[in-house]
Formats: structure tokens, sequence, C-alpha cells
């Protein structure tokens, strides 16, 4: 019997702890996690390395013709062959995503690149539209939130981590800043899908938050949820 195709799509406002959550769900459901932010970071890159103007739609557009972004298993983000995984995480690039993210012409290509993925294999994609937009028949659409607070202090935890220079306040403004801009953009805004399941993780381990979507994904599709 040919086995089912599914789709898991994880949205919600910046610093939500989605991507953290989508790996680990991915990881036990032996599905391929999909990180689009990642893809509009790329792009926000590729364009501020260039020299031109994130907030130009006319210039930012003119780098689509051909470009290729490489999300790889490992977690690597290649863009036109180039390893930007690390930069596209820094300040600069999160300040100016959310411009790049609301040009229709770039929205509308890497669209294209998620749906050809989520076509061959079962995927867990998290982003901002993949339940109202990029995948509207997804078999489980997850909206998953925290405040803003929590959210913050996530985000500057895991830039120490990571060894990026960040202050907690810088931080906060930035979510604040790209959650504005990304429910507010004319096409395909951040908002829940009518048909998702809200998951609140303030007071949530990333291990209860796992299981919680875990449920969701057995309640809505069926599927035995791997031993893990
Ligand atoms: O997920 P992450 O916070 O890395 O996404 C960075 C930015 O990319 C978001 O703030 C948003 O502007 C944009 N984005 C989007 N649609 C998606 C994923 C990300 O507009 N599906």
């Amino acid at each position: 019997m040919e086995e089912k195709i599914i789709s898991v799509a994880i949205d919600g406002p910046a610093a939500a702890g989605k991507s953290t959550v989508a790996k680990k769900v991915a990881q036990i459901l032996g599905f391929t996690y999909i990180d689009t932010g990642a893809m509009y970071r790329a792009v926000t890159h590729a364009v501020i390395a260039k020299g031109l103007d994130p907030k130009s739609e006319e210039q930012s557009v003119t780098l689509l013709p051909g470009m290729i972004i490489d999300l790889k298993e490992d977690g690597r983000v290649l863009c036109n062959g180039e390893d930007v995984t690390k930069v596209i995480r820094e300040p600069l690039v999160s300040g100016n995503v959310s411009y790049i993210a609301a040009m229709k012409p770039i929205r509308l290509a890497l669209v294209d690149m998620q749906r050809a993925m989520a076509e061959k294999k079962s995927v867990v994609m998290d982003g901002r539209d993949i339940g109202t937009y990029v995948l509207p028949n997804a078999q489980v659409k997850i909206y998953q939130i925290a405040s803003v607070e929590t959210r913050a202090v996530r985000r500057y935890e895991e830039n120490l981590e990571k060894g990026i220079n960040t202050t907690l306040k810088d931080v906060e403004n930035d979510v604040r800043n790209r959650d504005y801009i990304d429910s507010n953009r004319a096409f395909a805004p951040l908002k829940p899908a009518p048909d998702s399941v809200l998951i609140d993780t303030s007071f949530m381990s990333v291990d209860q938050a796992v299981e919680a979507v875990l449920k969701v994904v057995h309640d809505k599709t069926g599927i035995q949820i791997p031993c893990h």
C-alpha cells in the first residue's frame, strides 16, 4: 500500500518556539522539517549582501531569477551554494526580513518551492501562512503562541547560545515589530487558520509542547505516534 503523505503546518508569531517544536515533532514522526522563515531570511541576506535596499521591492526582486535556496536535512541553509546558516540569524537580517516577506513576488516564488517540497513527502512546515495559504489542505494545523515577554526571553537566550550579540530589549522590539508587519501585510498575513488548533506554550516546556502537537497529529490523522 502506498504511504499517505501528511502535512503538519505550524504557524504563529515570532520566536514562539515553532522551529524547536517542529524539528522534534518531525524527528519523532520521521517527517521532513521545513523552516520557511529561513527561506525569507536567506533572500533578505542576499539582498543586503548585494548592497540593495530590503525595503525596495523593485531592487529586491531582481535577485529572484535563478536563486536556489537549499534547506539541508542537517539544518544548514544554502543560498546559491553559500552556507548562510549563521548569518541569517543576525539582527541585521531579523530587522529587515519582514519587509522582504511582505513583497508578493518574493512570497509567490518561495511558496512555489514550499509546495513542491510538501508534494513529495510528509513534512512539518513552520512559518506564518502555512495553514492559511501555503498548504490549505494540510491535515494538521497548529497555531503556536506565547506571551511576547516569554518569546523575547527565549529568543534572547537562544541568541546567547548561538553567539549572536543582542540585548533583551532589542530582541523584544524586533519580535513586536516583525509581528506587527507580518500581521498587517496585504498578502498572506500572519493569522490563525480557522481550522487550526491553538497551543499556548507560555507555561509549557518544549517536551510538553511537542506532546501537545503529537496529540493533535494523532487525533486528526489517526496515525500511531512512534515510541520516543
Ligand atoms: O520563522 P522566522 O521568525 O525565522 O521568520 C522570519 C520572518 O520571515 C518572519 O518574521 C516573517 O516576516 C517571514 N516569514 C513569513 N512567512 C513564513 C515564514 C516566515 O512571512 N511562512
